[in-house]
C-alpha cells in the first residue's frame, strides 16, 4: 500500500523549513531552502512552489504520495480565504497574497495556511509538549514574542486570524514604545529586541566614559553575554522573564489552560528562562487558574512551525471527509 503523507512548510525571513510526515506527526523527510524574502512576493511564491514541489517528490521517492499540504507564514492569515491581512515585517508585498489560491493552481492537492505561530501551537499540540491536552496555550521567545492557543481541542484563530497576539498584551501603560506602534506592549519587555535595546541602553550608561558602541548589540551578544555570567545581561533577560510571566497572566485567567507550552530561541538557549517564567506566573495566578495548569517546554523546537501546517492540513483534510 502506498505511503500517505501530509507536507509542511514554514515561511521564514531567511529560510523555508520543509517536510513530510505521516499522519500521527511522524517526520519521513525534512529540509530547507532560501525564502528570497527580500526579494518580494513573486520570488518568495516561486521558493514556496519549488519547496512544496520537493516536498511532493520527496513523498514520491518513499513510494508515497502527498495527500495535502499546509503552509506557516508570519503575518494574519484569514481563516476563510487564506489570504494574507495587513503588511507583515521582512516579506515585503506578502500582504494580500492568495497563498491558497496559488497552491491549488500548481498542485492538485488540497492546502491550508495558517499563521507561525498558529501552526506552531497545533503542532505542539497534535505532536509535542500538548499531546493529550485540551486546552494549550504557547508563547514563543525569540525577536519577539509568539502566541498561540487552542481551546476544546480546536486552533483558536479569531474573526480574521489575528487573535493570541500575546507579545502585544499591555504590560506598562505609558511604558516603552513597541515595534508594533503601541506603547507599553509586553514584547518591548520581554521580546529579544526589546531586551537588548533596554541592556544596550544601560550598558550605555554605565560605561559612559567608555567609547562602547552598544548600538549593534543584538539579542545573541545580550544571551552570551548572560550565559557567561555577565550580571547585568542576566538582570535584563531576567527582568524580561518575569515580565513575560506576568503578562501572560491575563491570557491564562482568560483562556484557563491545562498546559503553558515555551518555545522559541530564547527558551531553547536559556534554561533558566522557563524557570523563572513560571514563577512569576505561579506567583500570581488565582487558584482556579493553577488548579490543574502545567508549564513545559516545547519539544518539536523549530519543526513545530512545518510540522503543525501539515498537521493543520491533515485536519482541513479530515473536516472535508477526506482521510482518516
Ligand atoms: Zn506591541
Amino acid at each position: 500500500m502506498a505511503s500517505q503523507f501530509f507536507a509542511g512548510l514554514d515561511l521564514g525571513g531567511t529560510e523555508i523549513k520543509i517536510g513530510i510526515c505521516g499522519s500521527d506527526g511522524t517526520e519521513a523527510w525534512s529540509d530547507r531552502s532560501p525564502s528570497n524574502a527580500a526579494q518580494g512576493q513573486e520570488a518568495i511564491l516561486a521558493a514556496l512552489g519549488e519547496a512544496a514541489k520537493v516536498a511532493i517528490a520527496a513523498a514520491e521517492d518513499r513510494g508515497g504520495e502527498v495527500l495535502a499540504l499546509g503552509l506557516g507564514t508570519p503575518g494574519v492569515v484569514d481563516p476563510d480565504s487564506g489570504k494574507i491581512r495587513f503588511p507583515v515585517a521582512n516579506l515585503g508585498g506578502w500582504h494580500g497574497t492568495d497563498i491558497v489560491g496559488f497552491f491549488r493552481d500548481r498542485f492538485s492537492i488540497p492546502a491550508v495556511v495558517e499563521n507561525d505561530a498558529n501552526s506552531a501551537a497545533w503542532g505542539e499540540f497534535k505532536t509535542g509538549a500538548g499531546r493529550g491536552a485540551r486546552n494549550l496555550l504557547l508563547a514563543t521567545v525569540g525577536t519577539g514574542i509568539g502566541g498561540g492557543a487552542v481551546i476544546d481541542g480546536e486552533l483558536l484563530q479569531g474573526s480574521i486570524g489575528g487573535a493570541m497576539e500575546l507579545g502585544h498584551i499591555t504590560y506598562q501603560p505609558g511604558g516603552r514604545p513597541c515595534n508594533c506602534g503601541l506603547i507599553g506592549c509586553v514584547e518591548a519587555y520581554s521580546g529579544g529586541w526589546g531586551m537588548a535595546k533596554e541592556w544596550a541602553r544601560q550598558l550605555a550608561t554605565e560605561t559612559e566614559t567608555e567609547n562602547t558602541n552598544t548600538e549593534a548589540l543584538g539579542v545573541s551578544d545580550l544571551i552570551k553575554a548572560g550565559l557567561s555570567g555577565d550580571p547585568l545581561a542576566n538582570k535584563v533577560l531576567d527582568e524580561g522573564a518575569r515580565i513575560l510571566g506576568e503578562g501572560m497572566m491575563s491570557a491564562v485567567h482568560l483562556l484557563n489552560p491545562d498546559v503553558i507550552v515555551l518555545g522559541g530561541g530564547i527558551i531553547d538557549a536559556r534554561p533558566r528562562h522557563l524557570e523563572l517564567i513560571e514563577e512569576a506566573l505561579r506567583s500570581r495566578l488565582l487558584p482556579k487558574a493553577l488548579a490543574s495548569l502545567s508549564v513545559v517546554k516545547a519539544e518539536q523546537g523549530n519543526r513545530a512551525g512545518w510540522i503543525g501546517a501539515a498537521m493543520r492540513a491533515q485536519h482541513h483534510l479530515n473536516k472535508m471527509g477526506g482521510t482518516g
